[in-house]
């Protein structure tokens, strides 16, 4: 079992990366700031609304994966996810994570939690995994999903008990979701654990979002202020809570720029939800892709419900347009009541209002070896 305090050291570690990382997104529009890479389309499971799996795929030859990895680096990539089908079938997942650290990249894993067991939990500590998240969509496993936290939370004892990376479990709430209450319920067994919490939006066939009903829109609204973490939470109120009504977002995505979606075949695609475009193979994709893409507008961007692209977007609003953006954050959470978070105030005075700004960004860039 991991003792508090060496868990404590790691968290504050990945924090201090956590901030650099973000630094030098606001430094330089140039880079991708999140990469999601598949090095394995096959999944244990089968959830019926599932788009993103198969049940034949061999894993990607590790090789091919390090020096995918290996590229995304040279790119300025900051963050590194693993996502799938299900990432933890592939054999070398461990040493793909350690290629991640050893760039000085953060990794991220993406699993439904199905092979997680203490020694697996310890091996992803020892390859230094910065963040897990799981999908636990309903309490009681249906013909839909069998992420349920009936089956699921031993597994998720097992990761309060030992990880020493940080967990997110994602809730998912949908028209069709036939449970909603069960979202709530999972949320709050996350909280009471340790973890962090989010919620998905799940859209229908046609990647349309159908506007939510009373009753699901109250449980999303409960989530949402469960949420303690201002961006994020910021972010559900801005873009989620429209699009559970039923409005469009506008906003810009990076995604081609600033986010990417490497396949199983080694192509950058914008996102899990518009594979096919662009369709570069990632050893060619360079300056000028994400230079395009980075200020290409997306027809489907008003009713996306990518939830990581619309906060990597954030950023460079943020970085582009910061008093307007942080006033649209600040005024999100404020209409919920509750006052901006002190470390919110400060930074905007810091580094937006303060007639000093530029000398605070000068010794932040300082600071984080990035001036
Ligand atoms: S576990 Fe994840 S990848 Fe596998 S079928 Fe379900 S949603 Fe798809
Ligand atoms: S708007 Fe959403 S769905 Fe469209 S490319 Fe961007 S992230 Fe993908």
């Amino acid at each position: 079992m991991v003792t508090p305090i060496r868990r404590r050291v790691r968290a504050l570690a990945r924090r201090v990366r956590t901030a650099r990382a973000l630094a030098r997104a606001f430094k330089s529009k140039r880079h991708p700031i999140l990469a999601q890479i598949v090095p394995i389309r096959r999944c244990n499971l089968s959830c019926t609304y599932c788009n993103e799996f198969d049940r034949v795929s061999a894993p990607v030859p590790t090789e091919r994966m390090l020096d995918r990895i290996d590229r995304l680096a040279a790119l300025g990539t900051t963050m590194i996810d693993f996502s799938g089908g299900e990432p933890m079938l592939h054999p070398d997942l461990d040493a793909l994570i350690g290629r991640v650290r050893r760039h000085g990249i953060l990794a991220g894993l993406l699993t439904n939690g199905y092979l997680l067991n203490p020694d697996r939990i310890e091996r992803l500590n020892g390859a230094g995994l910065d963040r897990l998240q799981i999908s636990v969509d309903n309490v009681t496993p249906d013909d839909v999903s069998k992420k349920s936290l009936r089956v699921l939370d031993k597994k998720l004892q097992l990761l309060a008990e030992h990880a020493e990376f940080d967990v997110n479990i994602n809730t998912v709430l949908g028209a069709d979701v036939r449970h909603p209450a069960d979202a709530l319920l999972i949320a709050r067994r996350a909280l009471a654990l340790g973890f962090g919490t989010s919620v998905g939006l799940i859209h229908d066939g046609s990647g349309r979002l159908l506007p939510f009903d009373a009753v699901r829109a109250g449980v999303f609204r409960e989530i949402a202020a469960l949420n303690r973490t201002f961006y994020s939470h910021a972010h559900d109120t801005v873009y989620q809570q429209n699009l559970i009504a039923g409005q469009p977002n506008d906003w810009r995505c990076r995604a081609g720029a600033r986010y990417l979606y490497v396949c199983e075949d080694g192509l950058v695609h914008l996102c899990s939800q518009q594979r096919g475009y662009p369709g570069v193979p990632l050893d060619r994709y360079g300056a000028e892709h994400l230079e395009r893409e980075y200020s290409s507008p997306k027809p489907c961007a008003p009713f996306c419900t990518v939830s990581c692209v619309h906060r990597v977007s954030l950023l460079d609003d943020l970085r582009e347009q910061p008093l307007d953006t942080l006033e649209r954050l600040v005024e999100a959470h404020r209409r919920r009541g509750q006052a901006p978070p002190v470390t919110v105030r400060l930074l905007t005075w810091l580094f937006v209002t303060s007639s000093h700004r530029e000398r605070f960004r000068r010794m932040a860039l300082r600071a984080f070896r990035l001036g």
